[in-house]
């Protein structure tokens, strides 16, 4: 059976006072439990933070991104390995919002995904329609695409990666896909990664995941865990739903 694999995504929030106390909170809370990992996605600057604070504990960190290219004239970019000298083990990558309003295409974030593949790190790869796309009909349509561009790029490597569905019009909204609505989308996802000899790939849900629905949610068959927006930057919350 597969694990389960919760991940905060801190977003653009934090200061150095702050997160001393949310990691302390999340490290002293967080009773390791069989199959269960636990993972910490923060703002580039707070990495040393994290790694300070989690390295001797069984929680995990990474970034909320990472550069496709490895070194030269990309100002503000970070690269692969920048992020393993902070021993981060994930990078979320084509998360909605950089595609939304960093312009992150399909074909950026397969680069994305390889290159960190490529330097040992977990990229989390982020899927998911908007509204109008799923008023449309497109939901599969779309995370298939998105899918499919990073599958090509990275071959053999597509099972050590890690594949998050993410509903835009869910994502910090408070609405959330039914559980058996997000089982449906993860259900087609997890057969395109079968055929993509990926079928044990984590597949995990975002999108207003809270302590209240995450337990129907994790249920499901093809829910392998949550990335988790606004509710893990408060520790009960985080920790409830990482127990869930
Ligand atoms: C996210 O940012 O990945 C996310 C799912 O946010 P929220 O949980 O706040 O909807």
């Amino acid at each position: 059976m597969r694990g389960k694999l919760v991940v905060g995504n801190w977003k653009m929030n934090g200061g150095l006072a702050g997160n001393a106390a949310l990691l302390g909170a999340i490290t002293a809370g967080w009773a390791p439990m069989p199959g269960r990992q636990l993972a910490v996605c923060v703002p580039y600057p707070y990495l040393m933070q994290a790694q300070a604070a989690l390295s001797s504990t069984p929680v995990a960190w990474g970034a909320q991104d990472v550069s496709e290219h490895a070194a030269g004239a990309y100002t503000g970019e970070v690269s692969v390995g920048m992020l393993v000298e902070f021993k981060c083990r994930y990078a979320i990558v084509g998360h909605s919002e950089r595609r939304q309003f960093f312009g992150d295409t399909d074909a950026v974030v397969a680069a994305k995904a390889k290159a960190a593949l490529a330097g040992g790190m977990v990229p989390i790869v982020c899927v998911g329609e908007t509204l109008a796309e799923r008023d449309a009909g497109a939901t599969e349509a779309v995370v298939l695409r998105q899918l499919d561009a990073v599958l090509r790029a990275v071959g053999s490597d597509a099972a050590r990666m890690v594949v998050a569905y993410e509903p835009v019009w869910a994502i910090g909204t408070g609405r959330t896909a039914a559980p058996a609505e997000a089982q449906a989308v993860h259900a087609t996802l997890r057969a395109r990664l079968a055929k993509a000899d990926a079928v044990d790939a984590p597949l995990l849900y975002g999108g207003s995941v809270k302590a209240d629905n995450a337990g129907a949610l994790f249920g499901m068959a093809d829910i392998d865990g949550g990335l988790i927006g606004g509710a893990s930057l408060k520790s009960t919350e985080f920790l409830a739903i990482a127990r869930a």
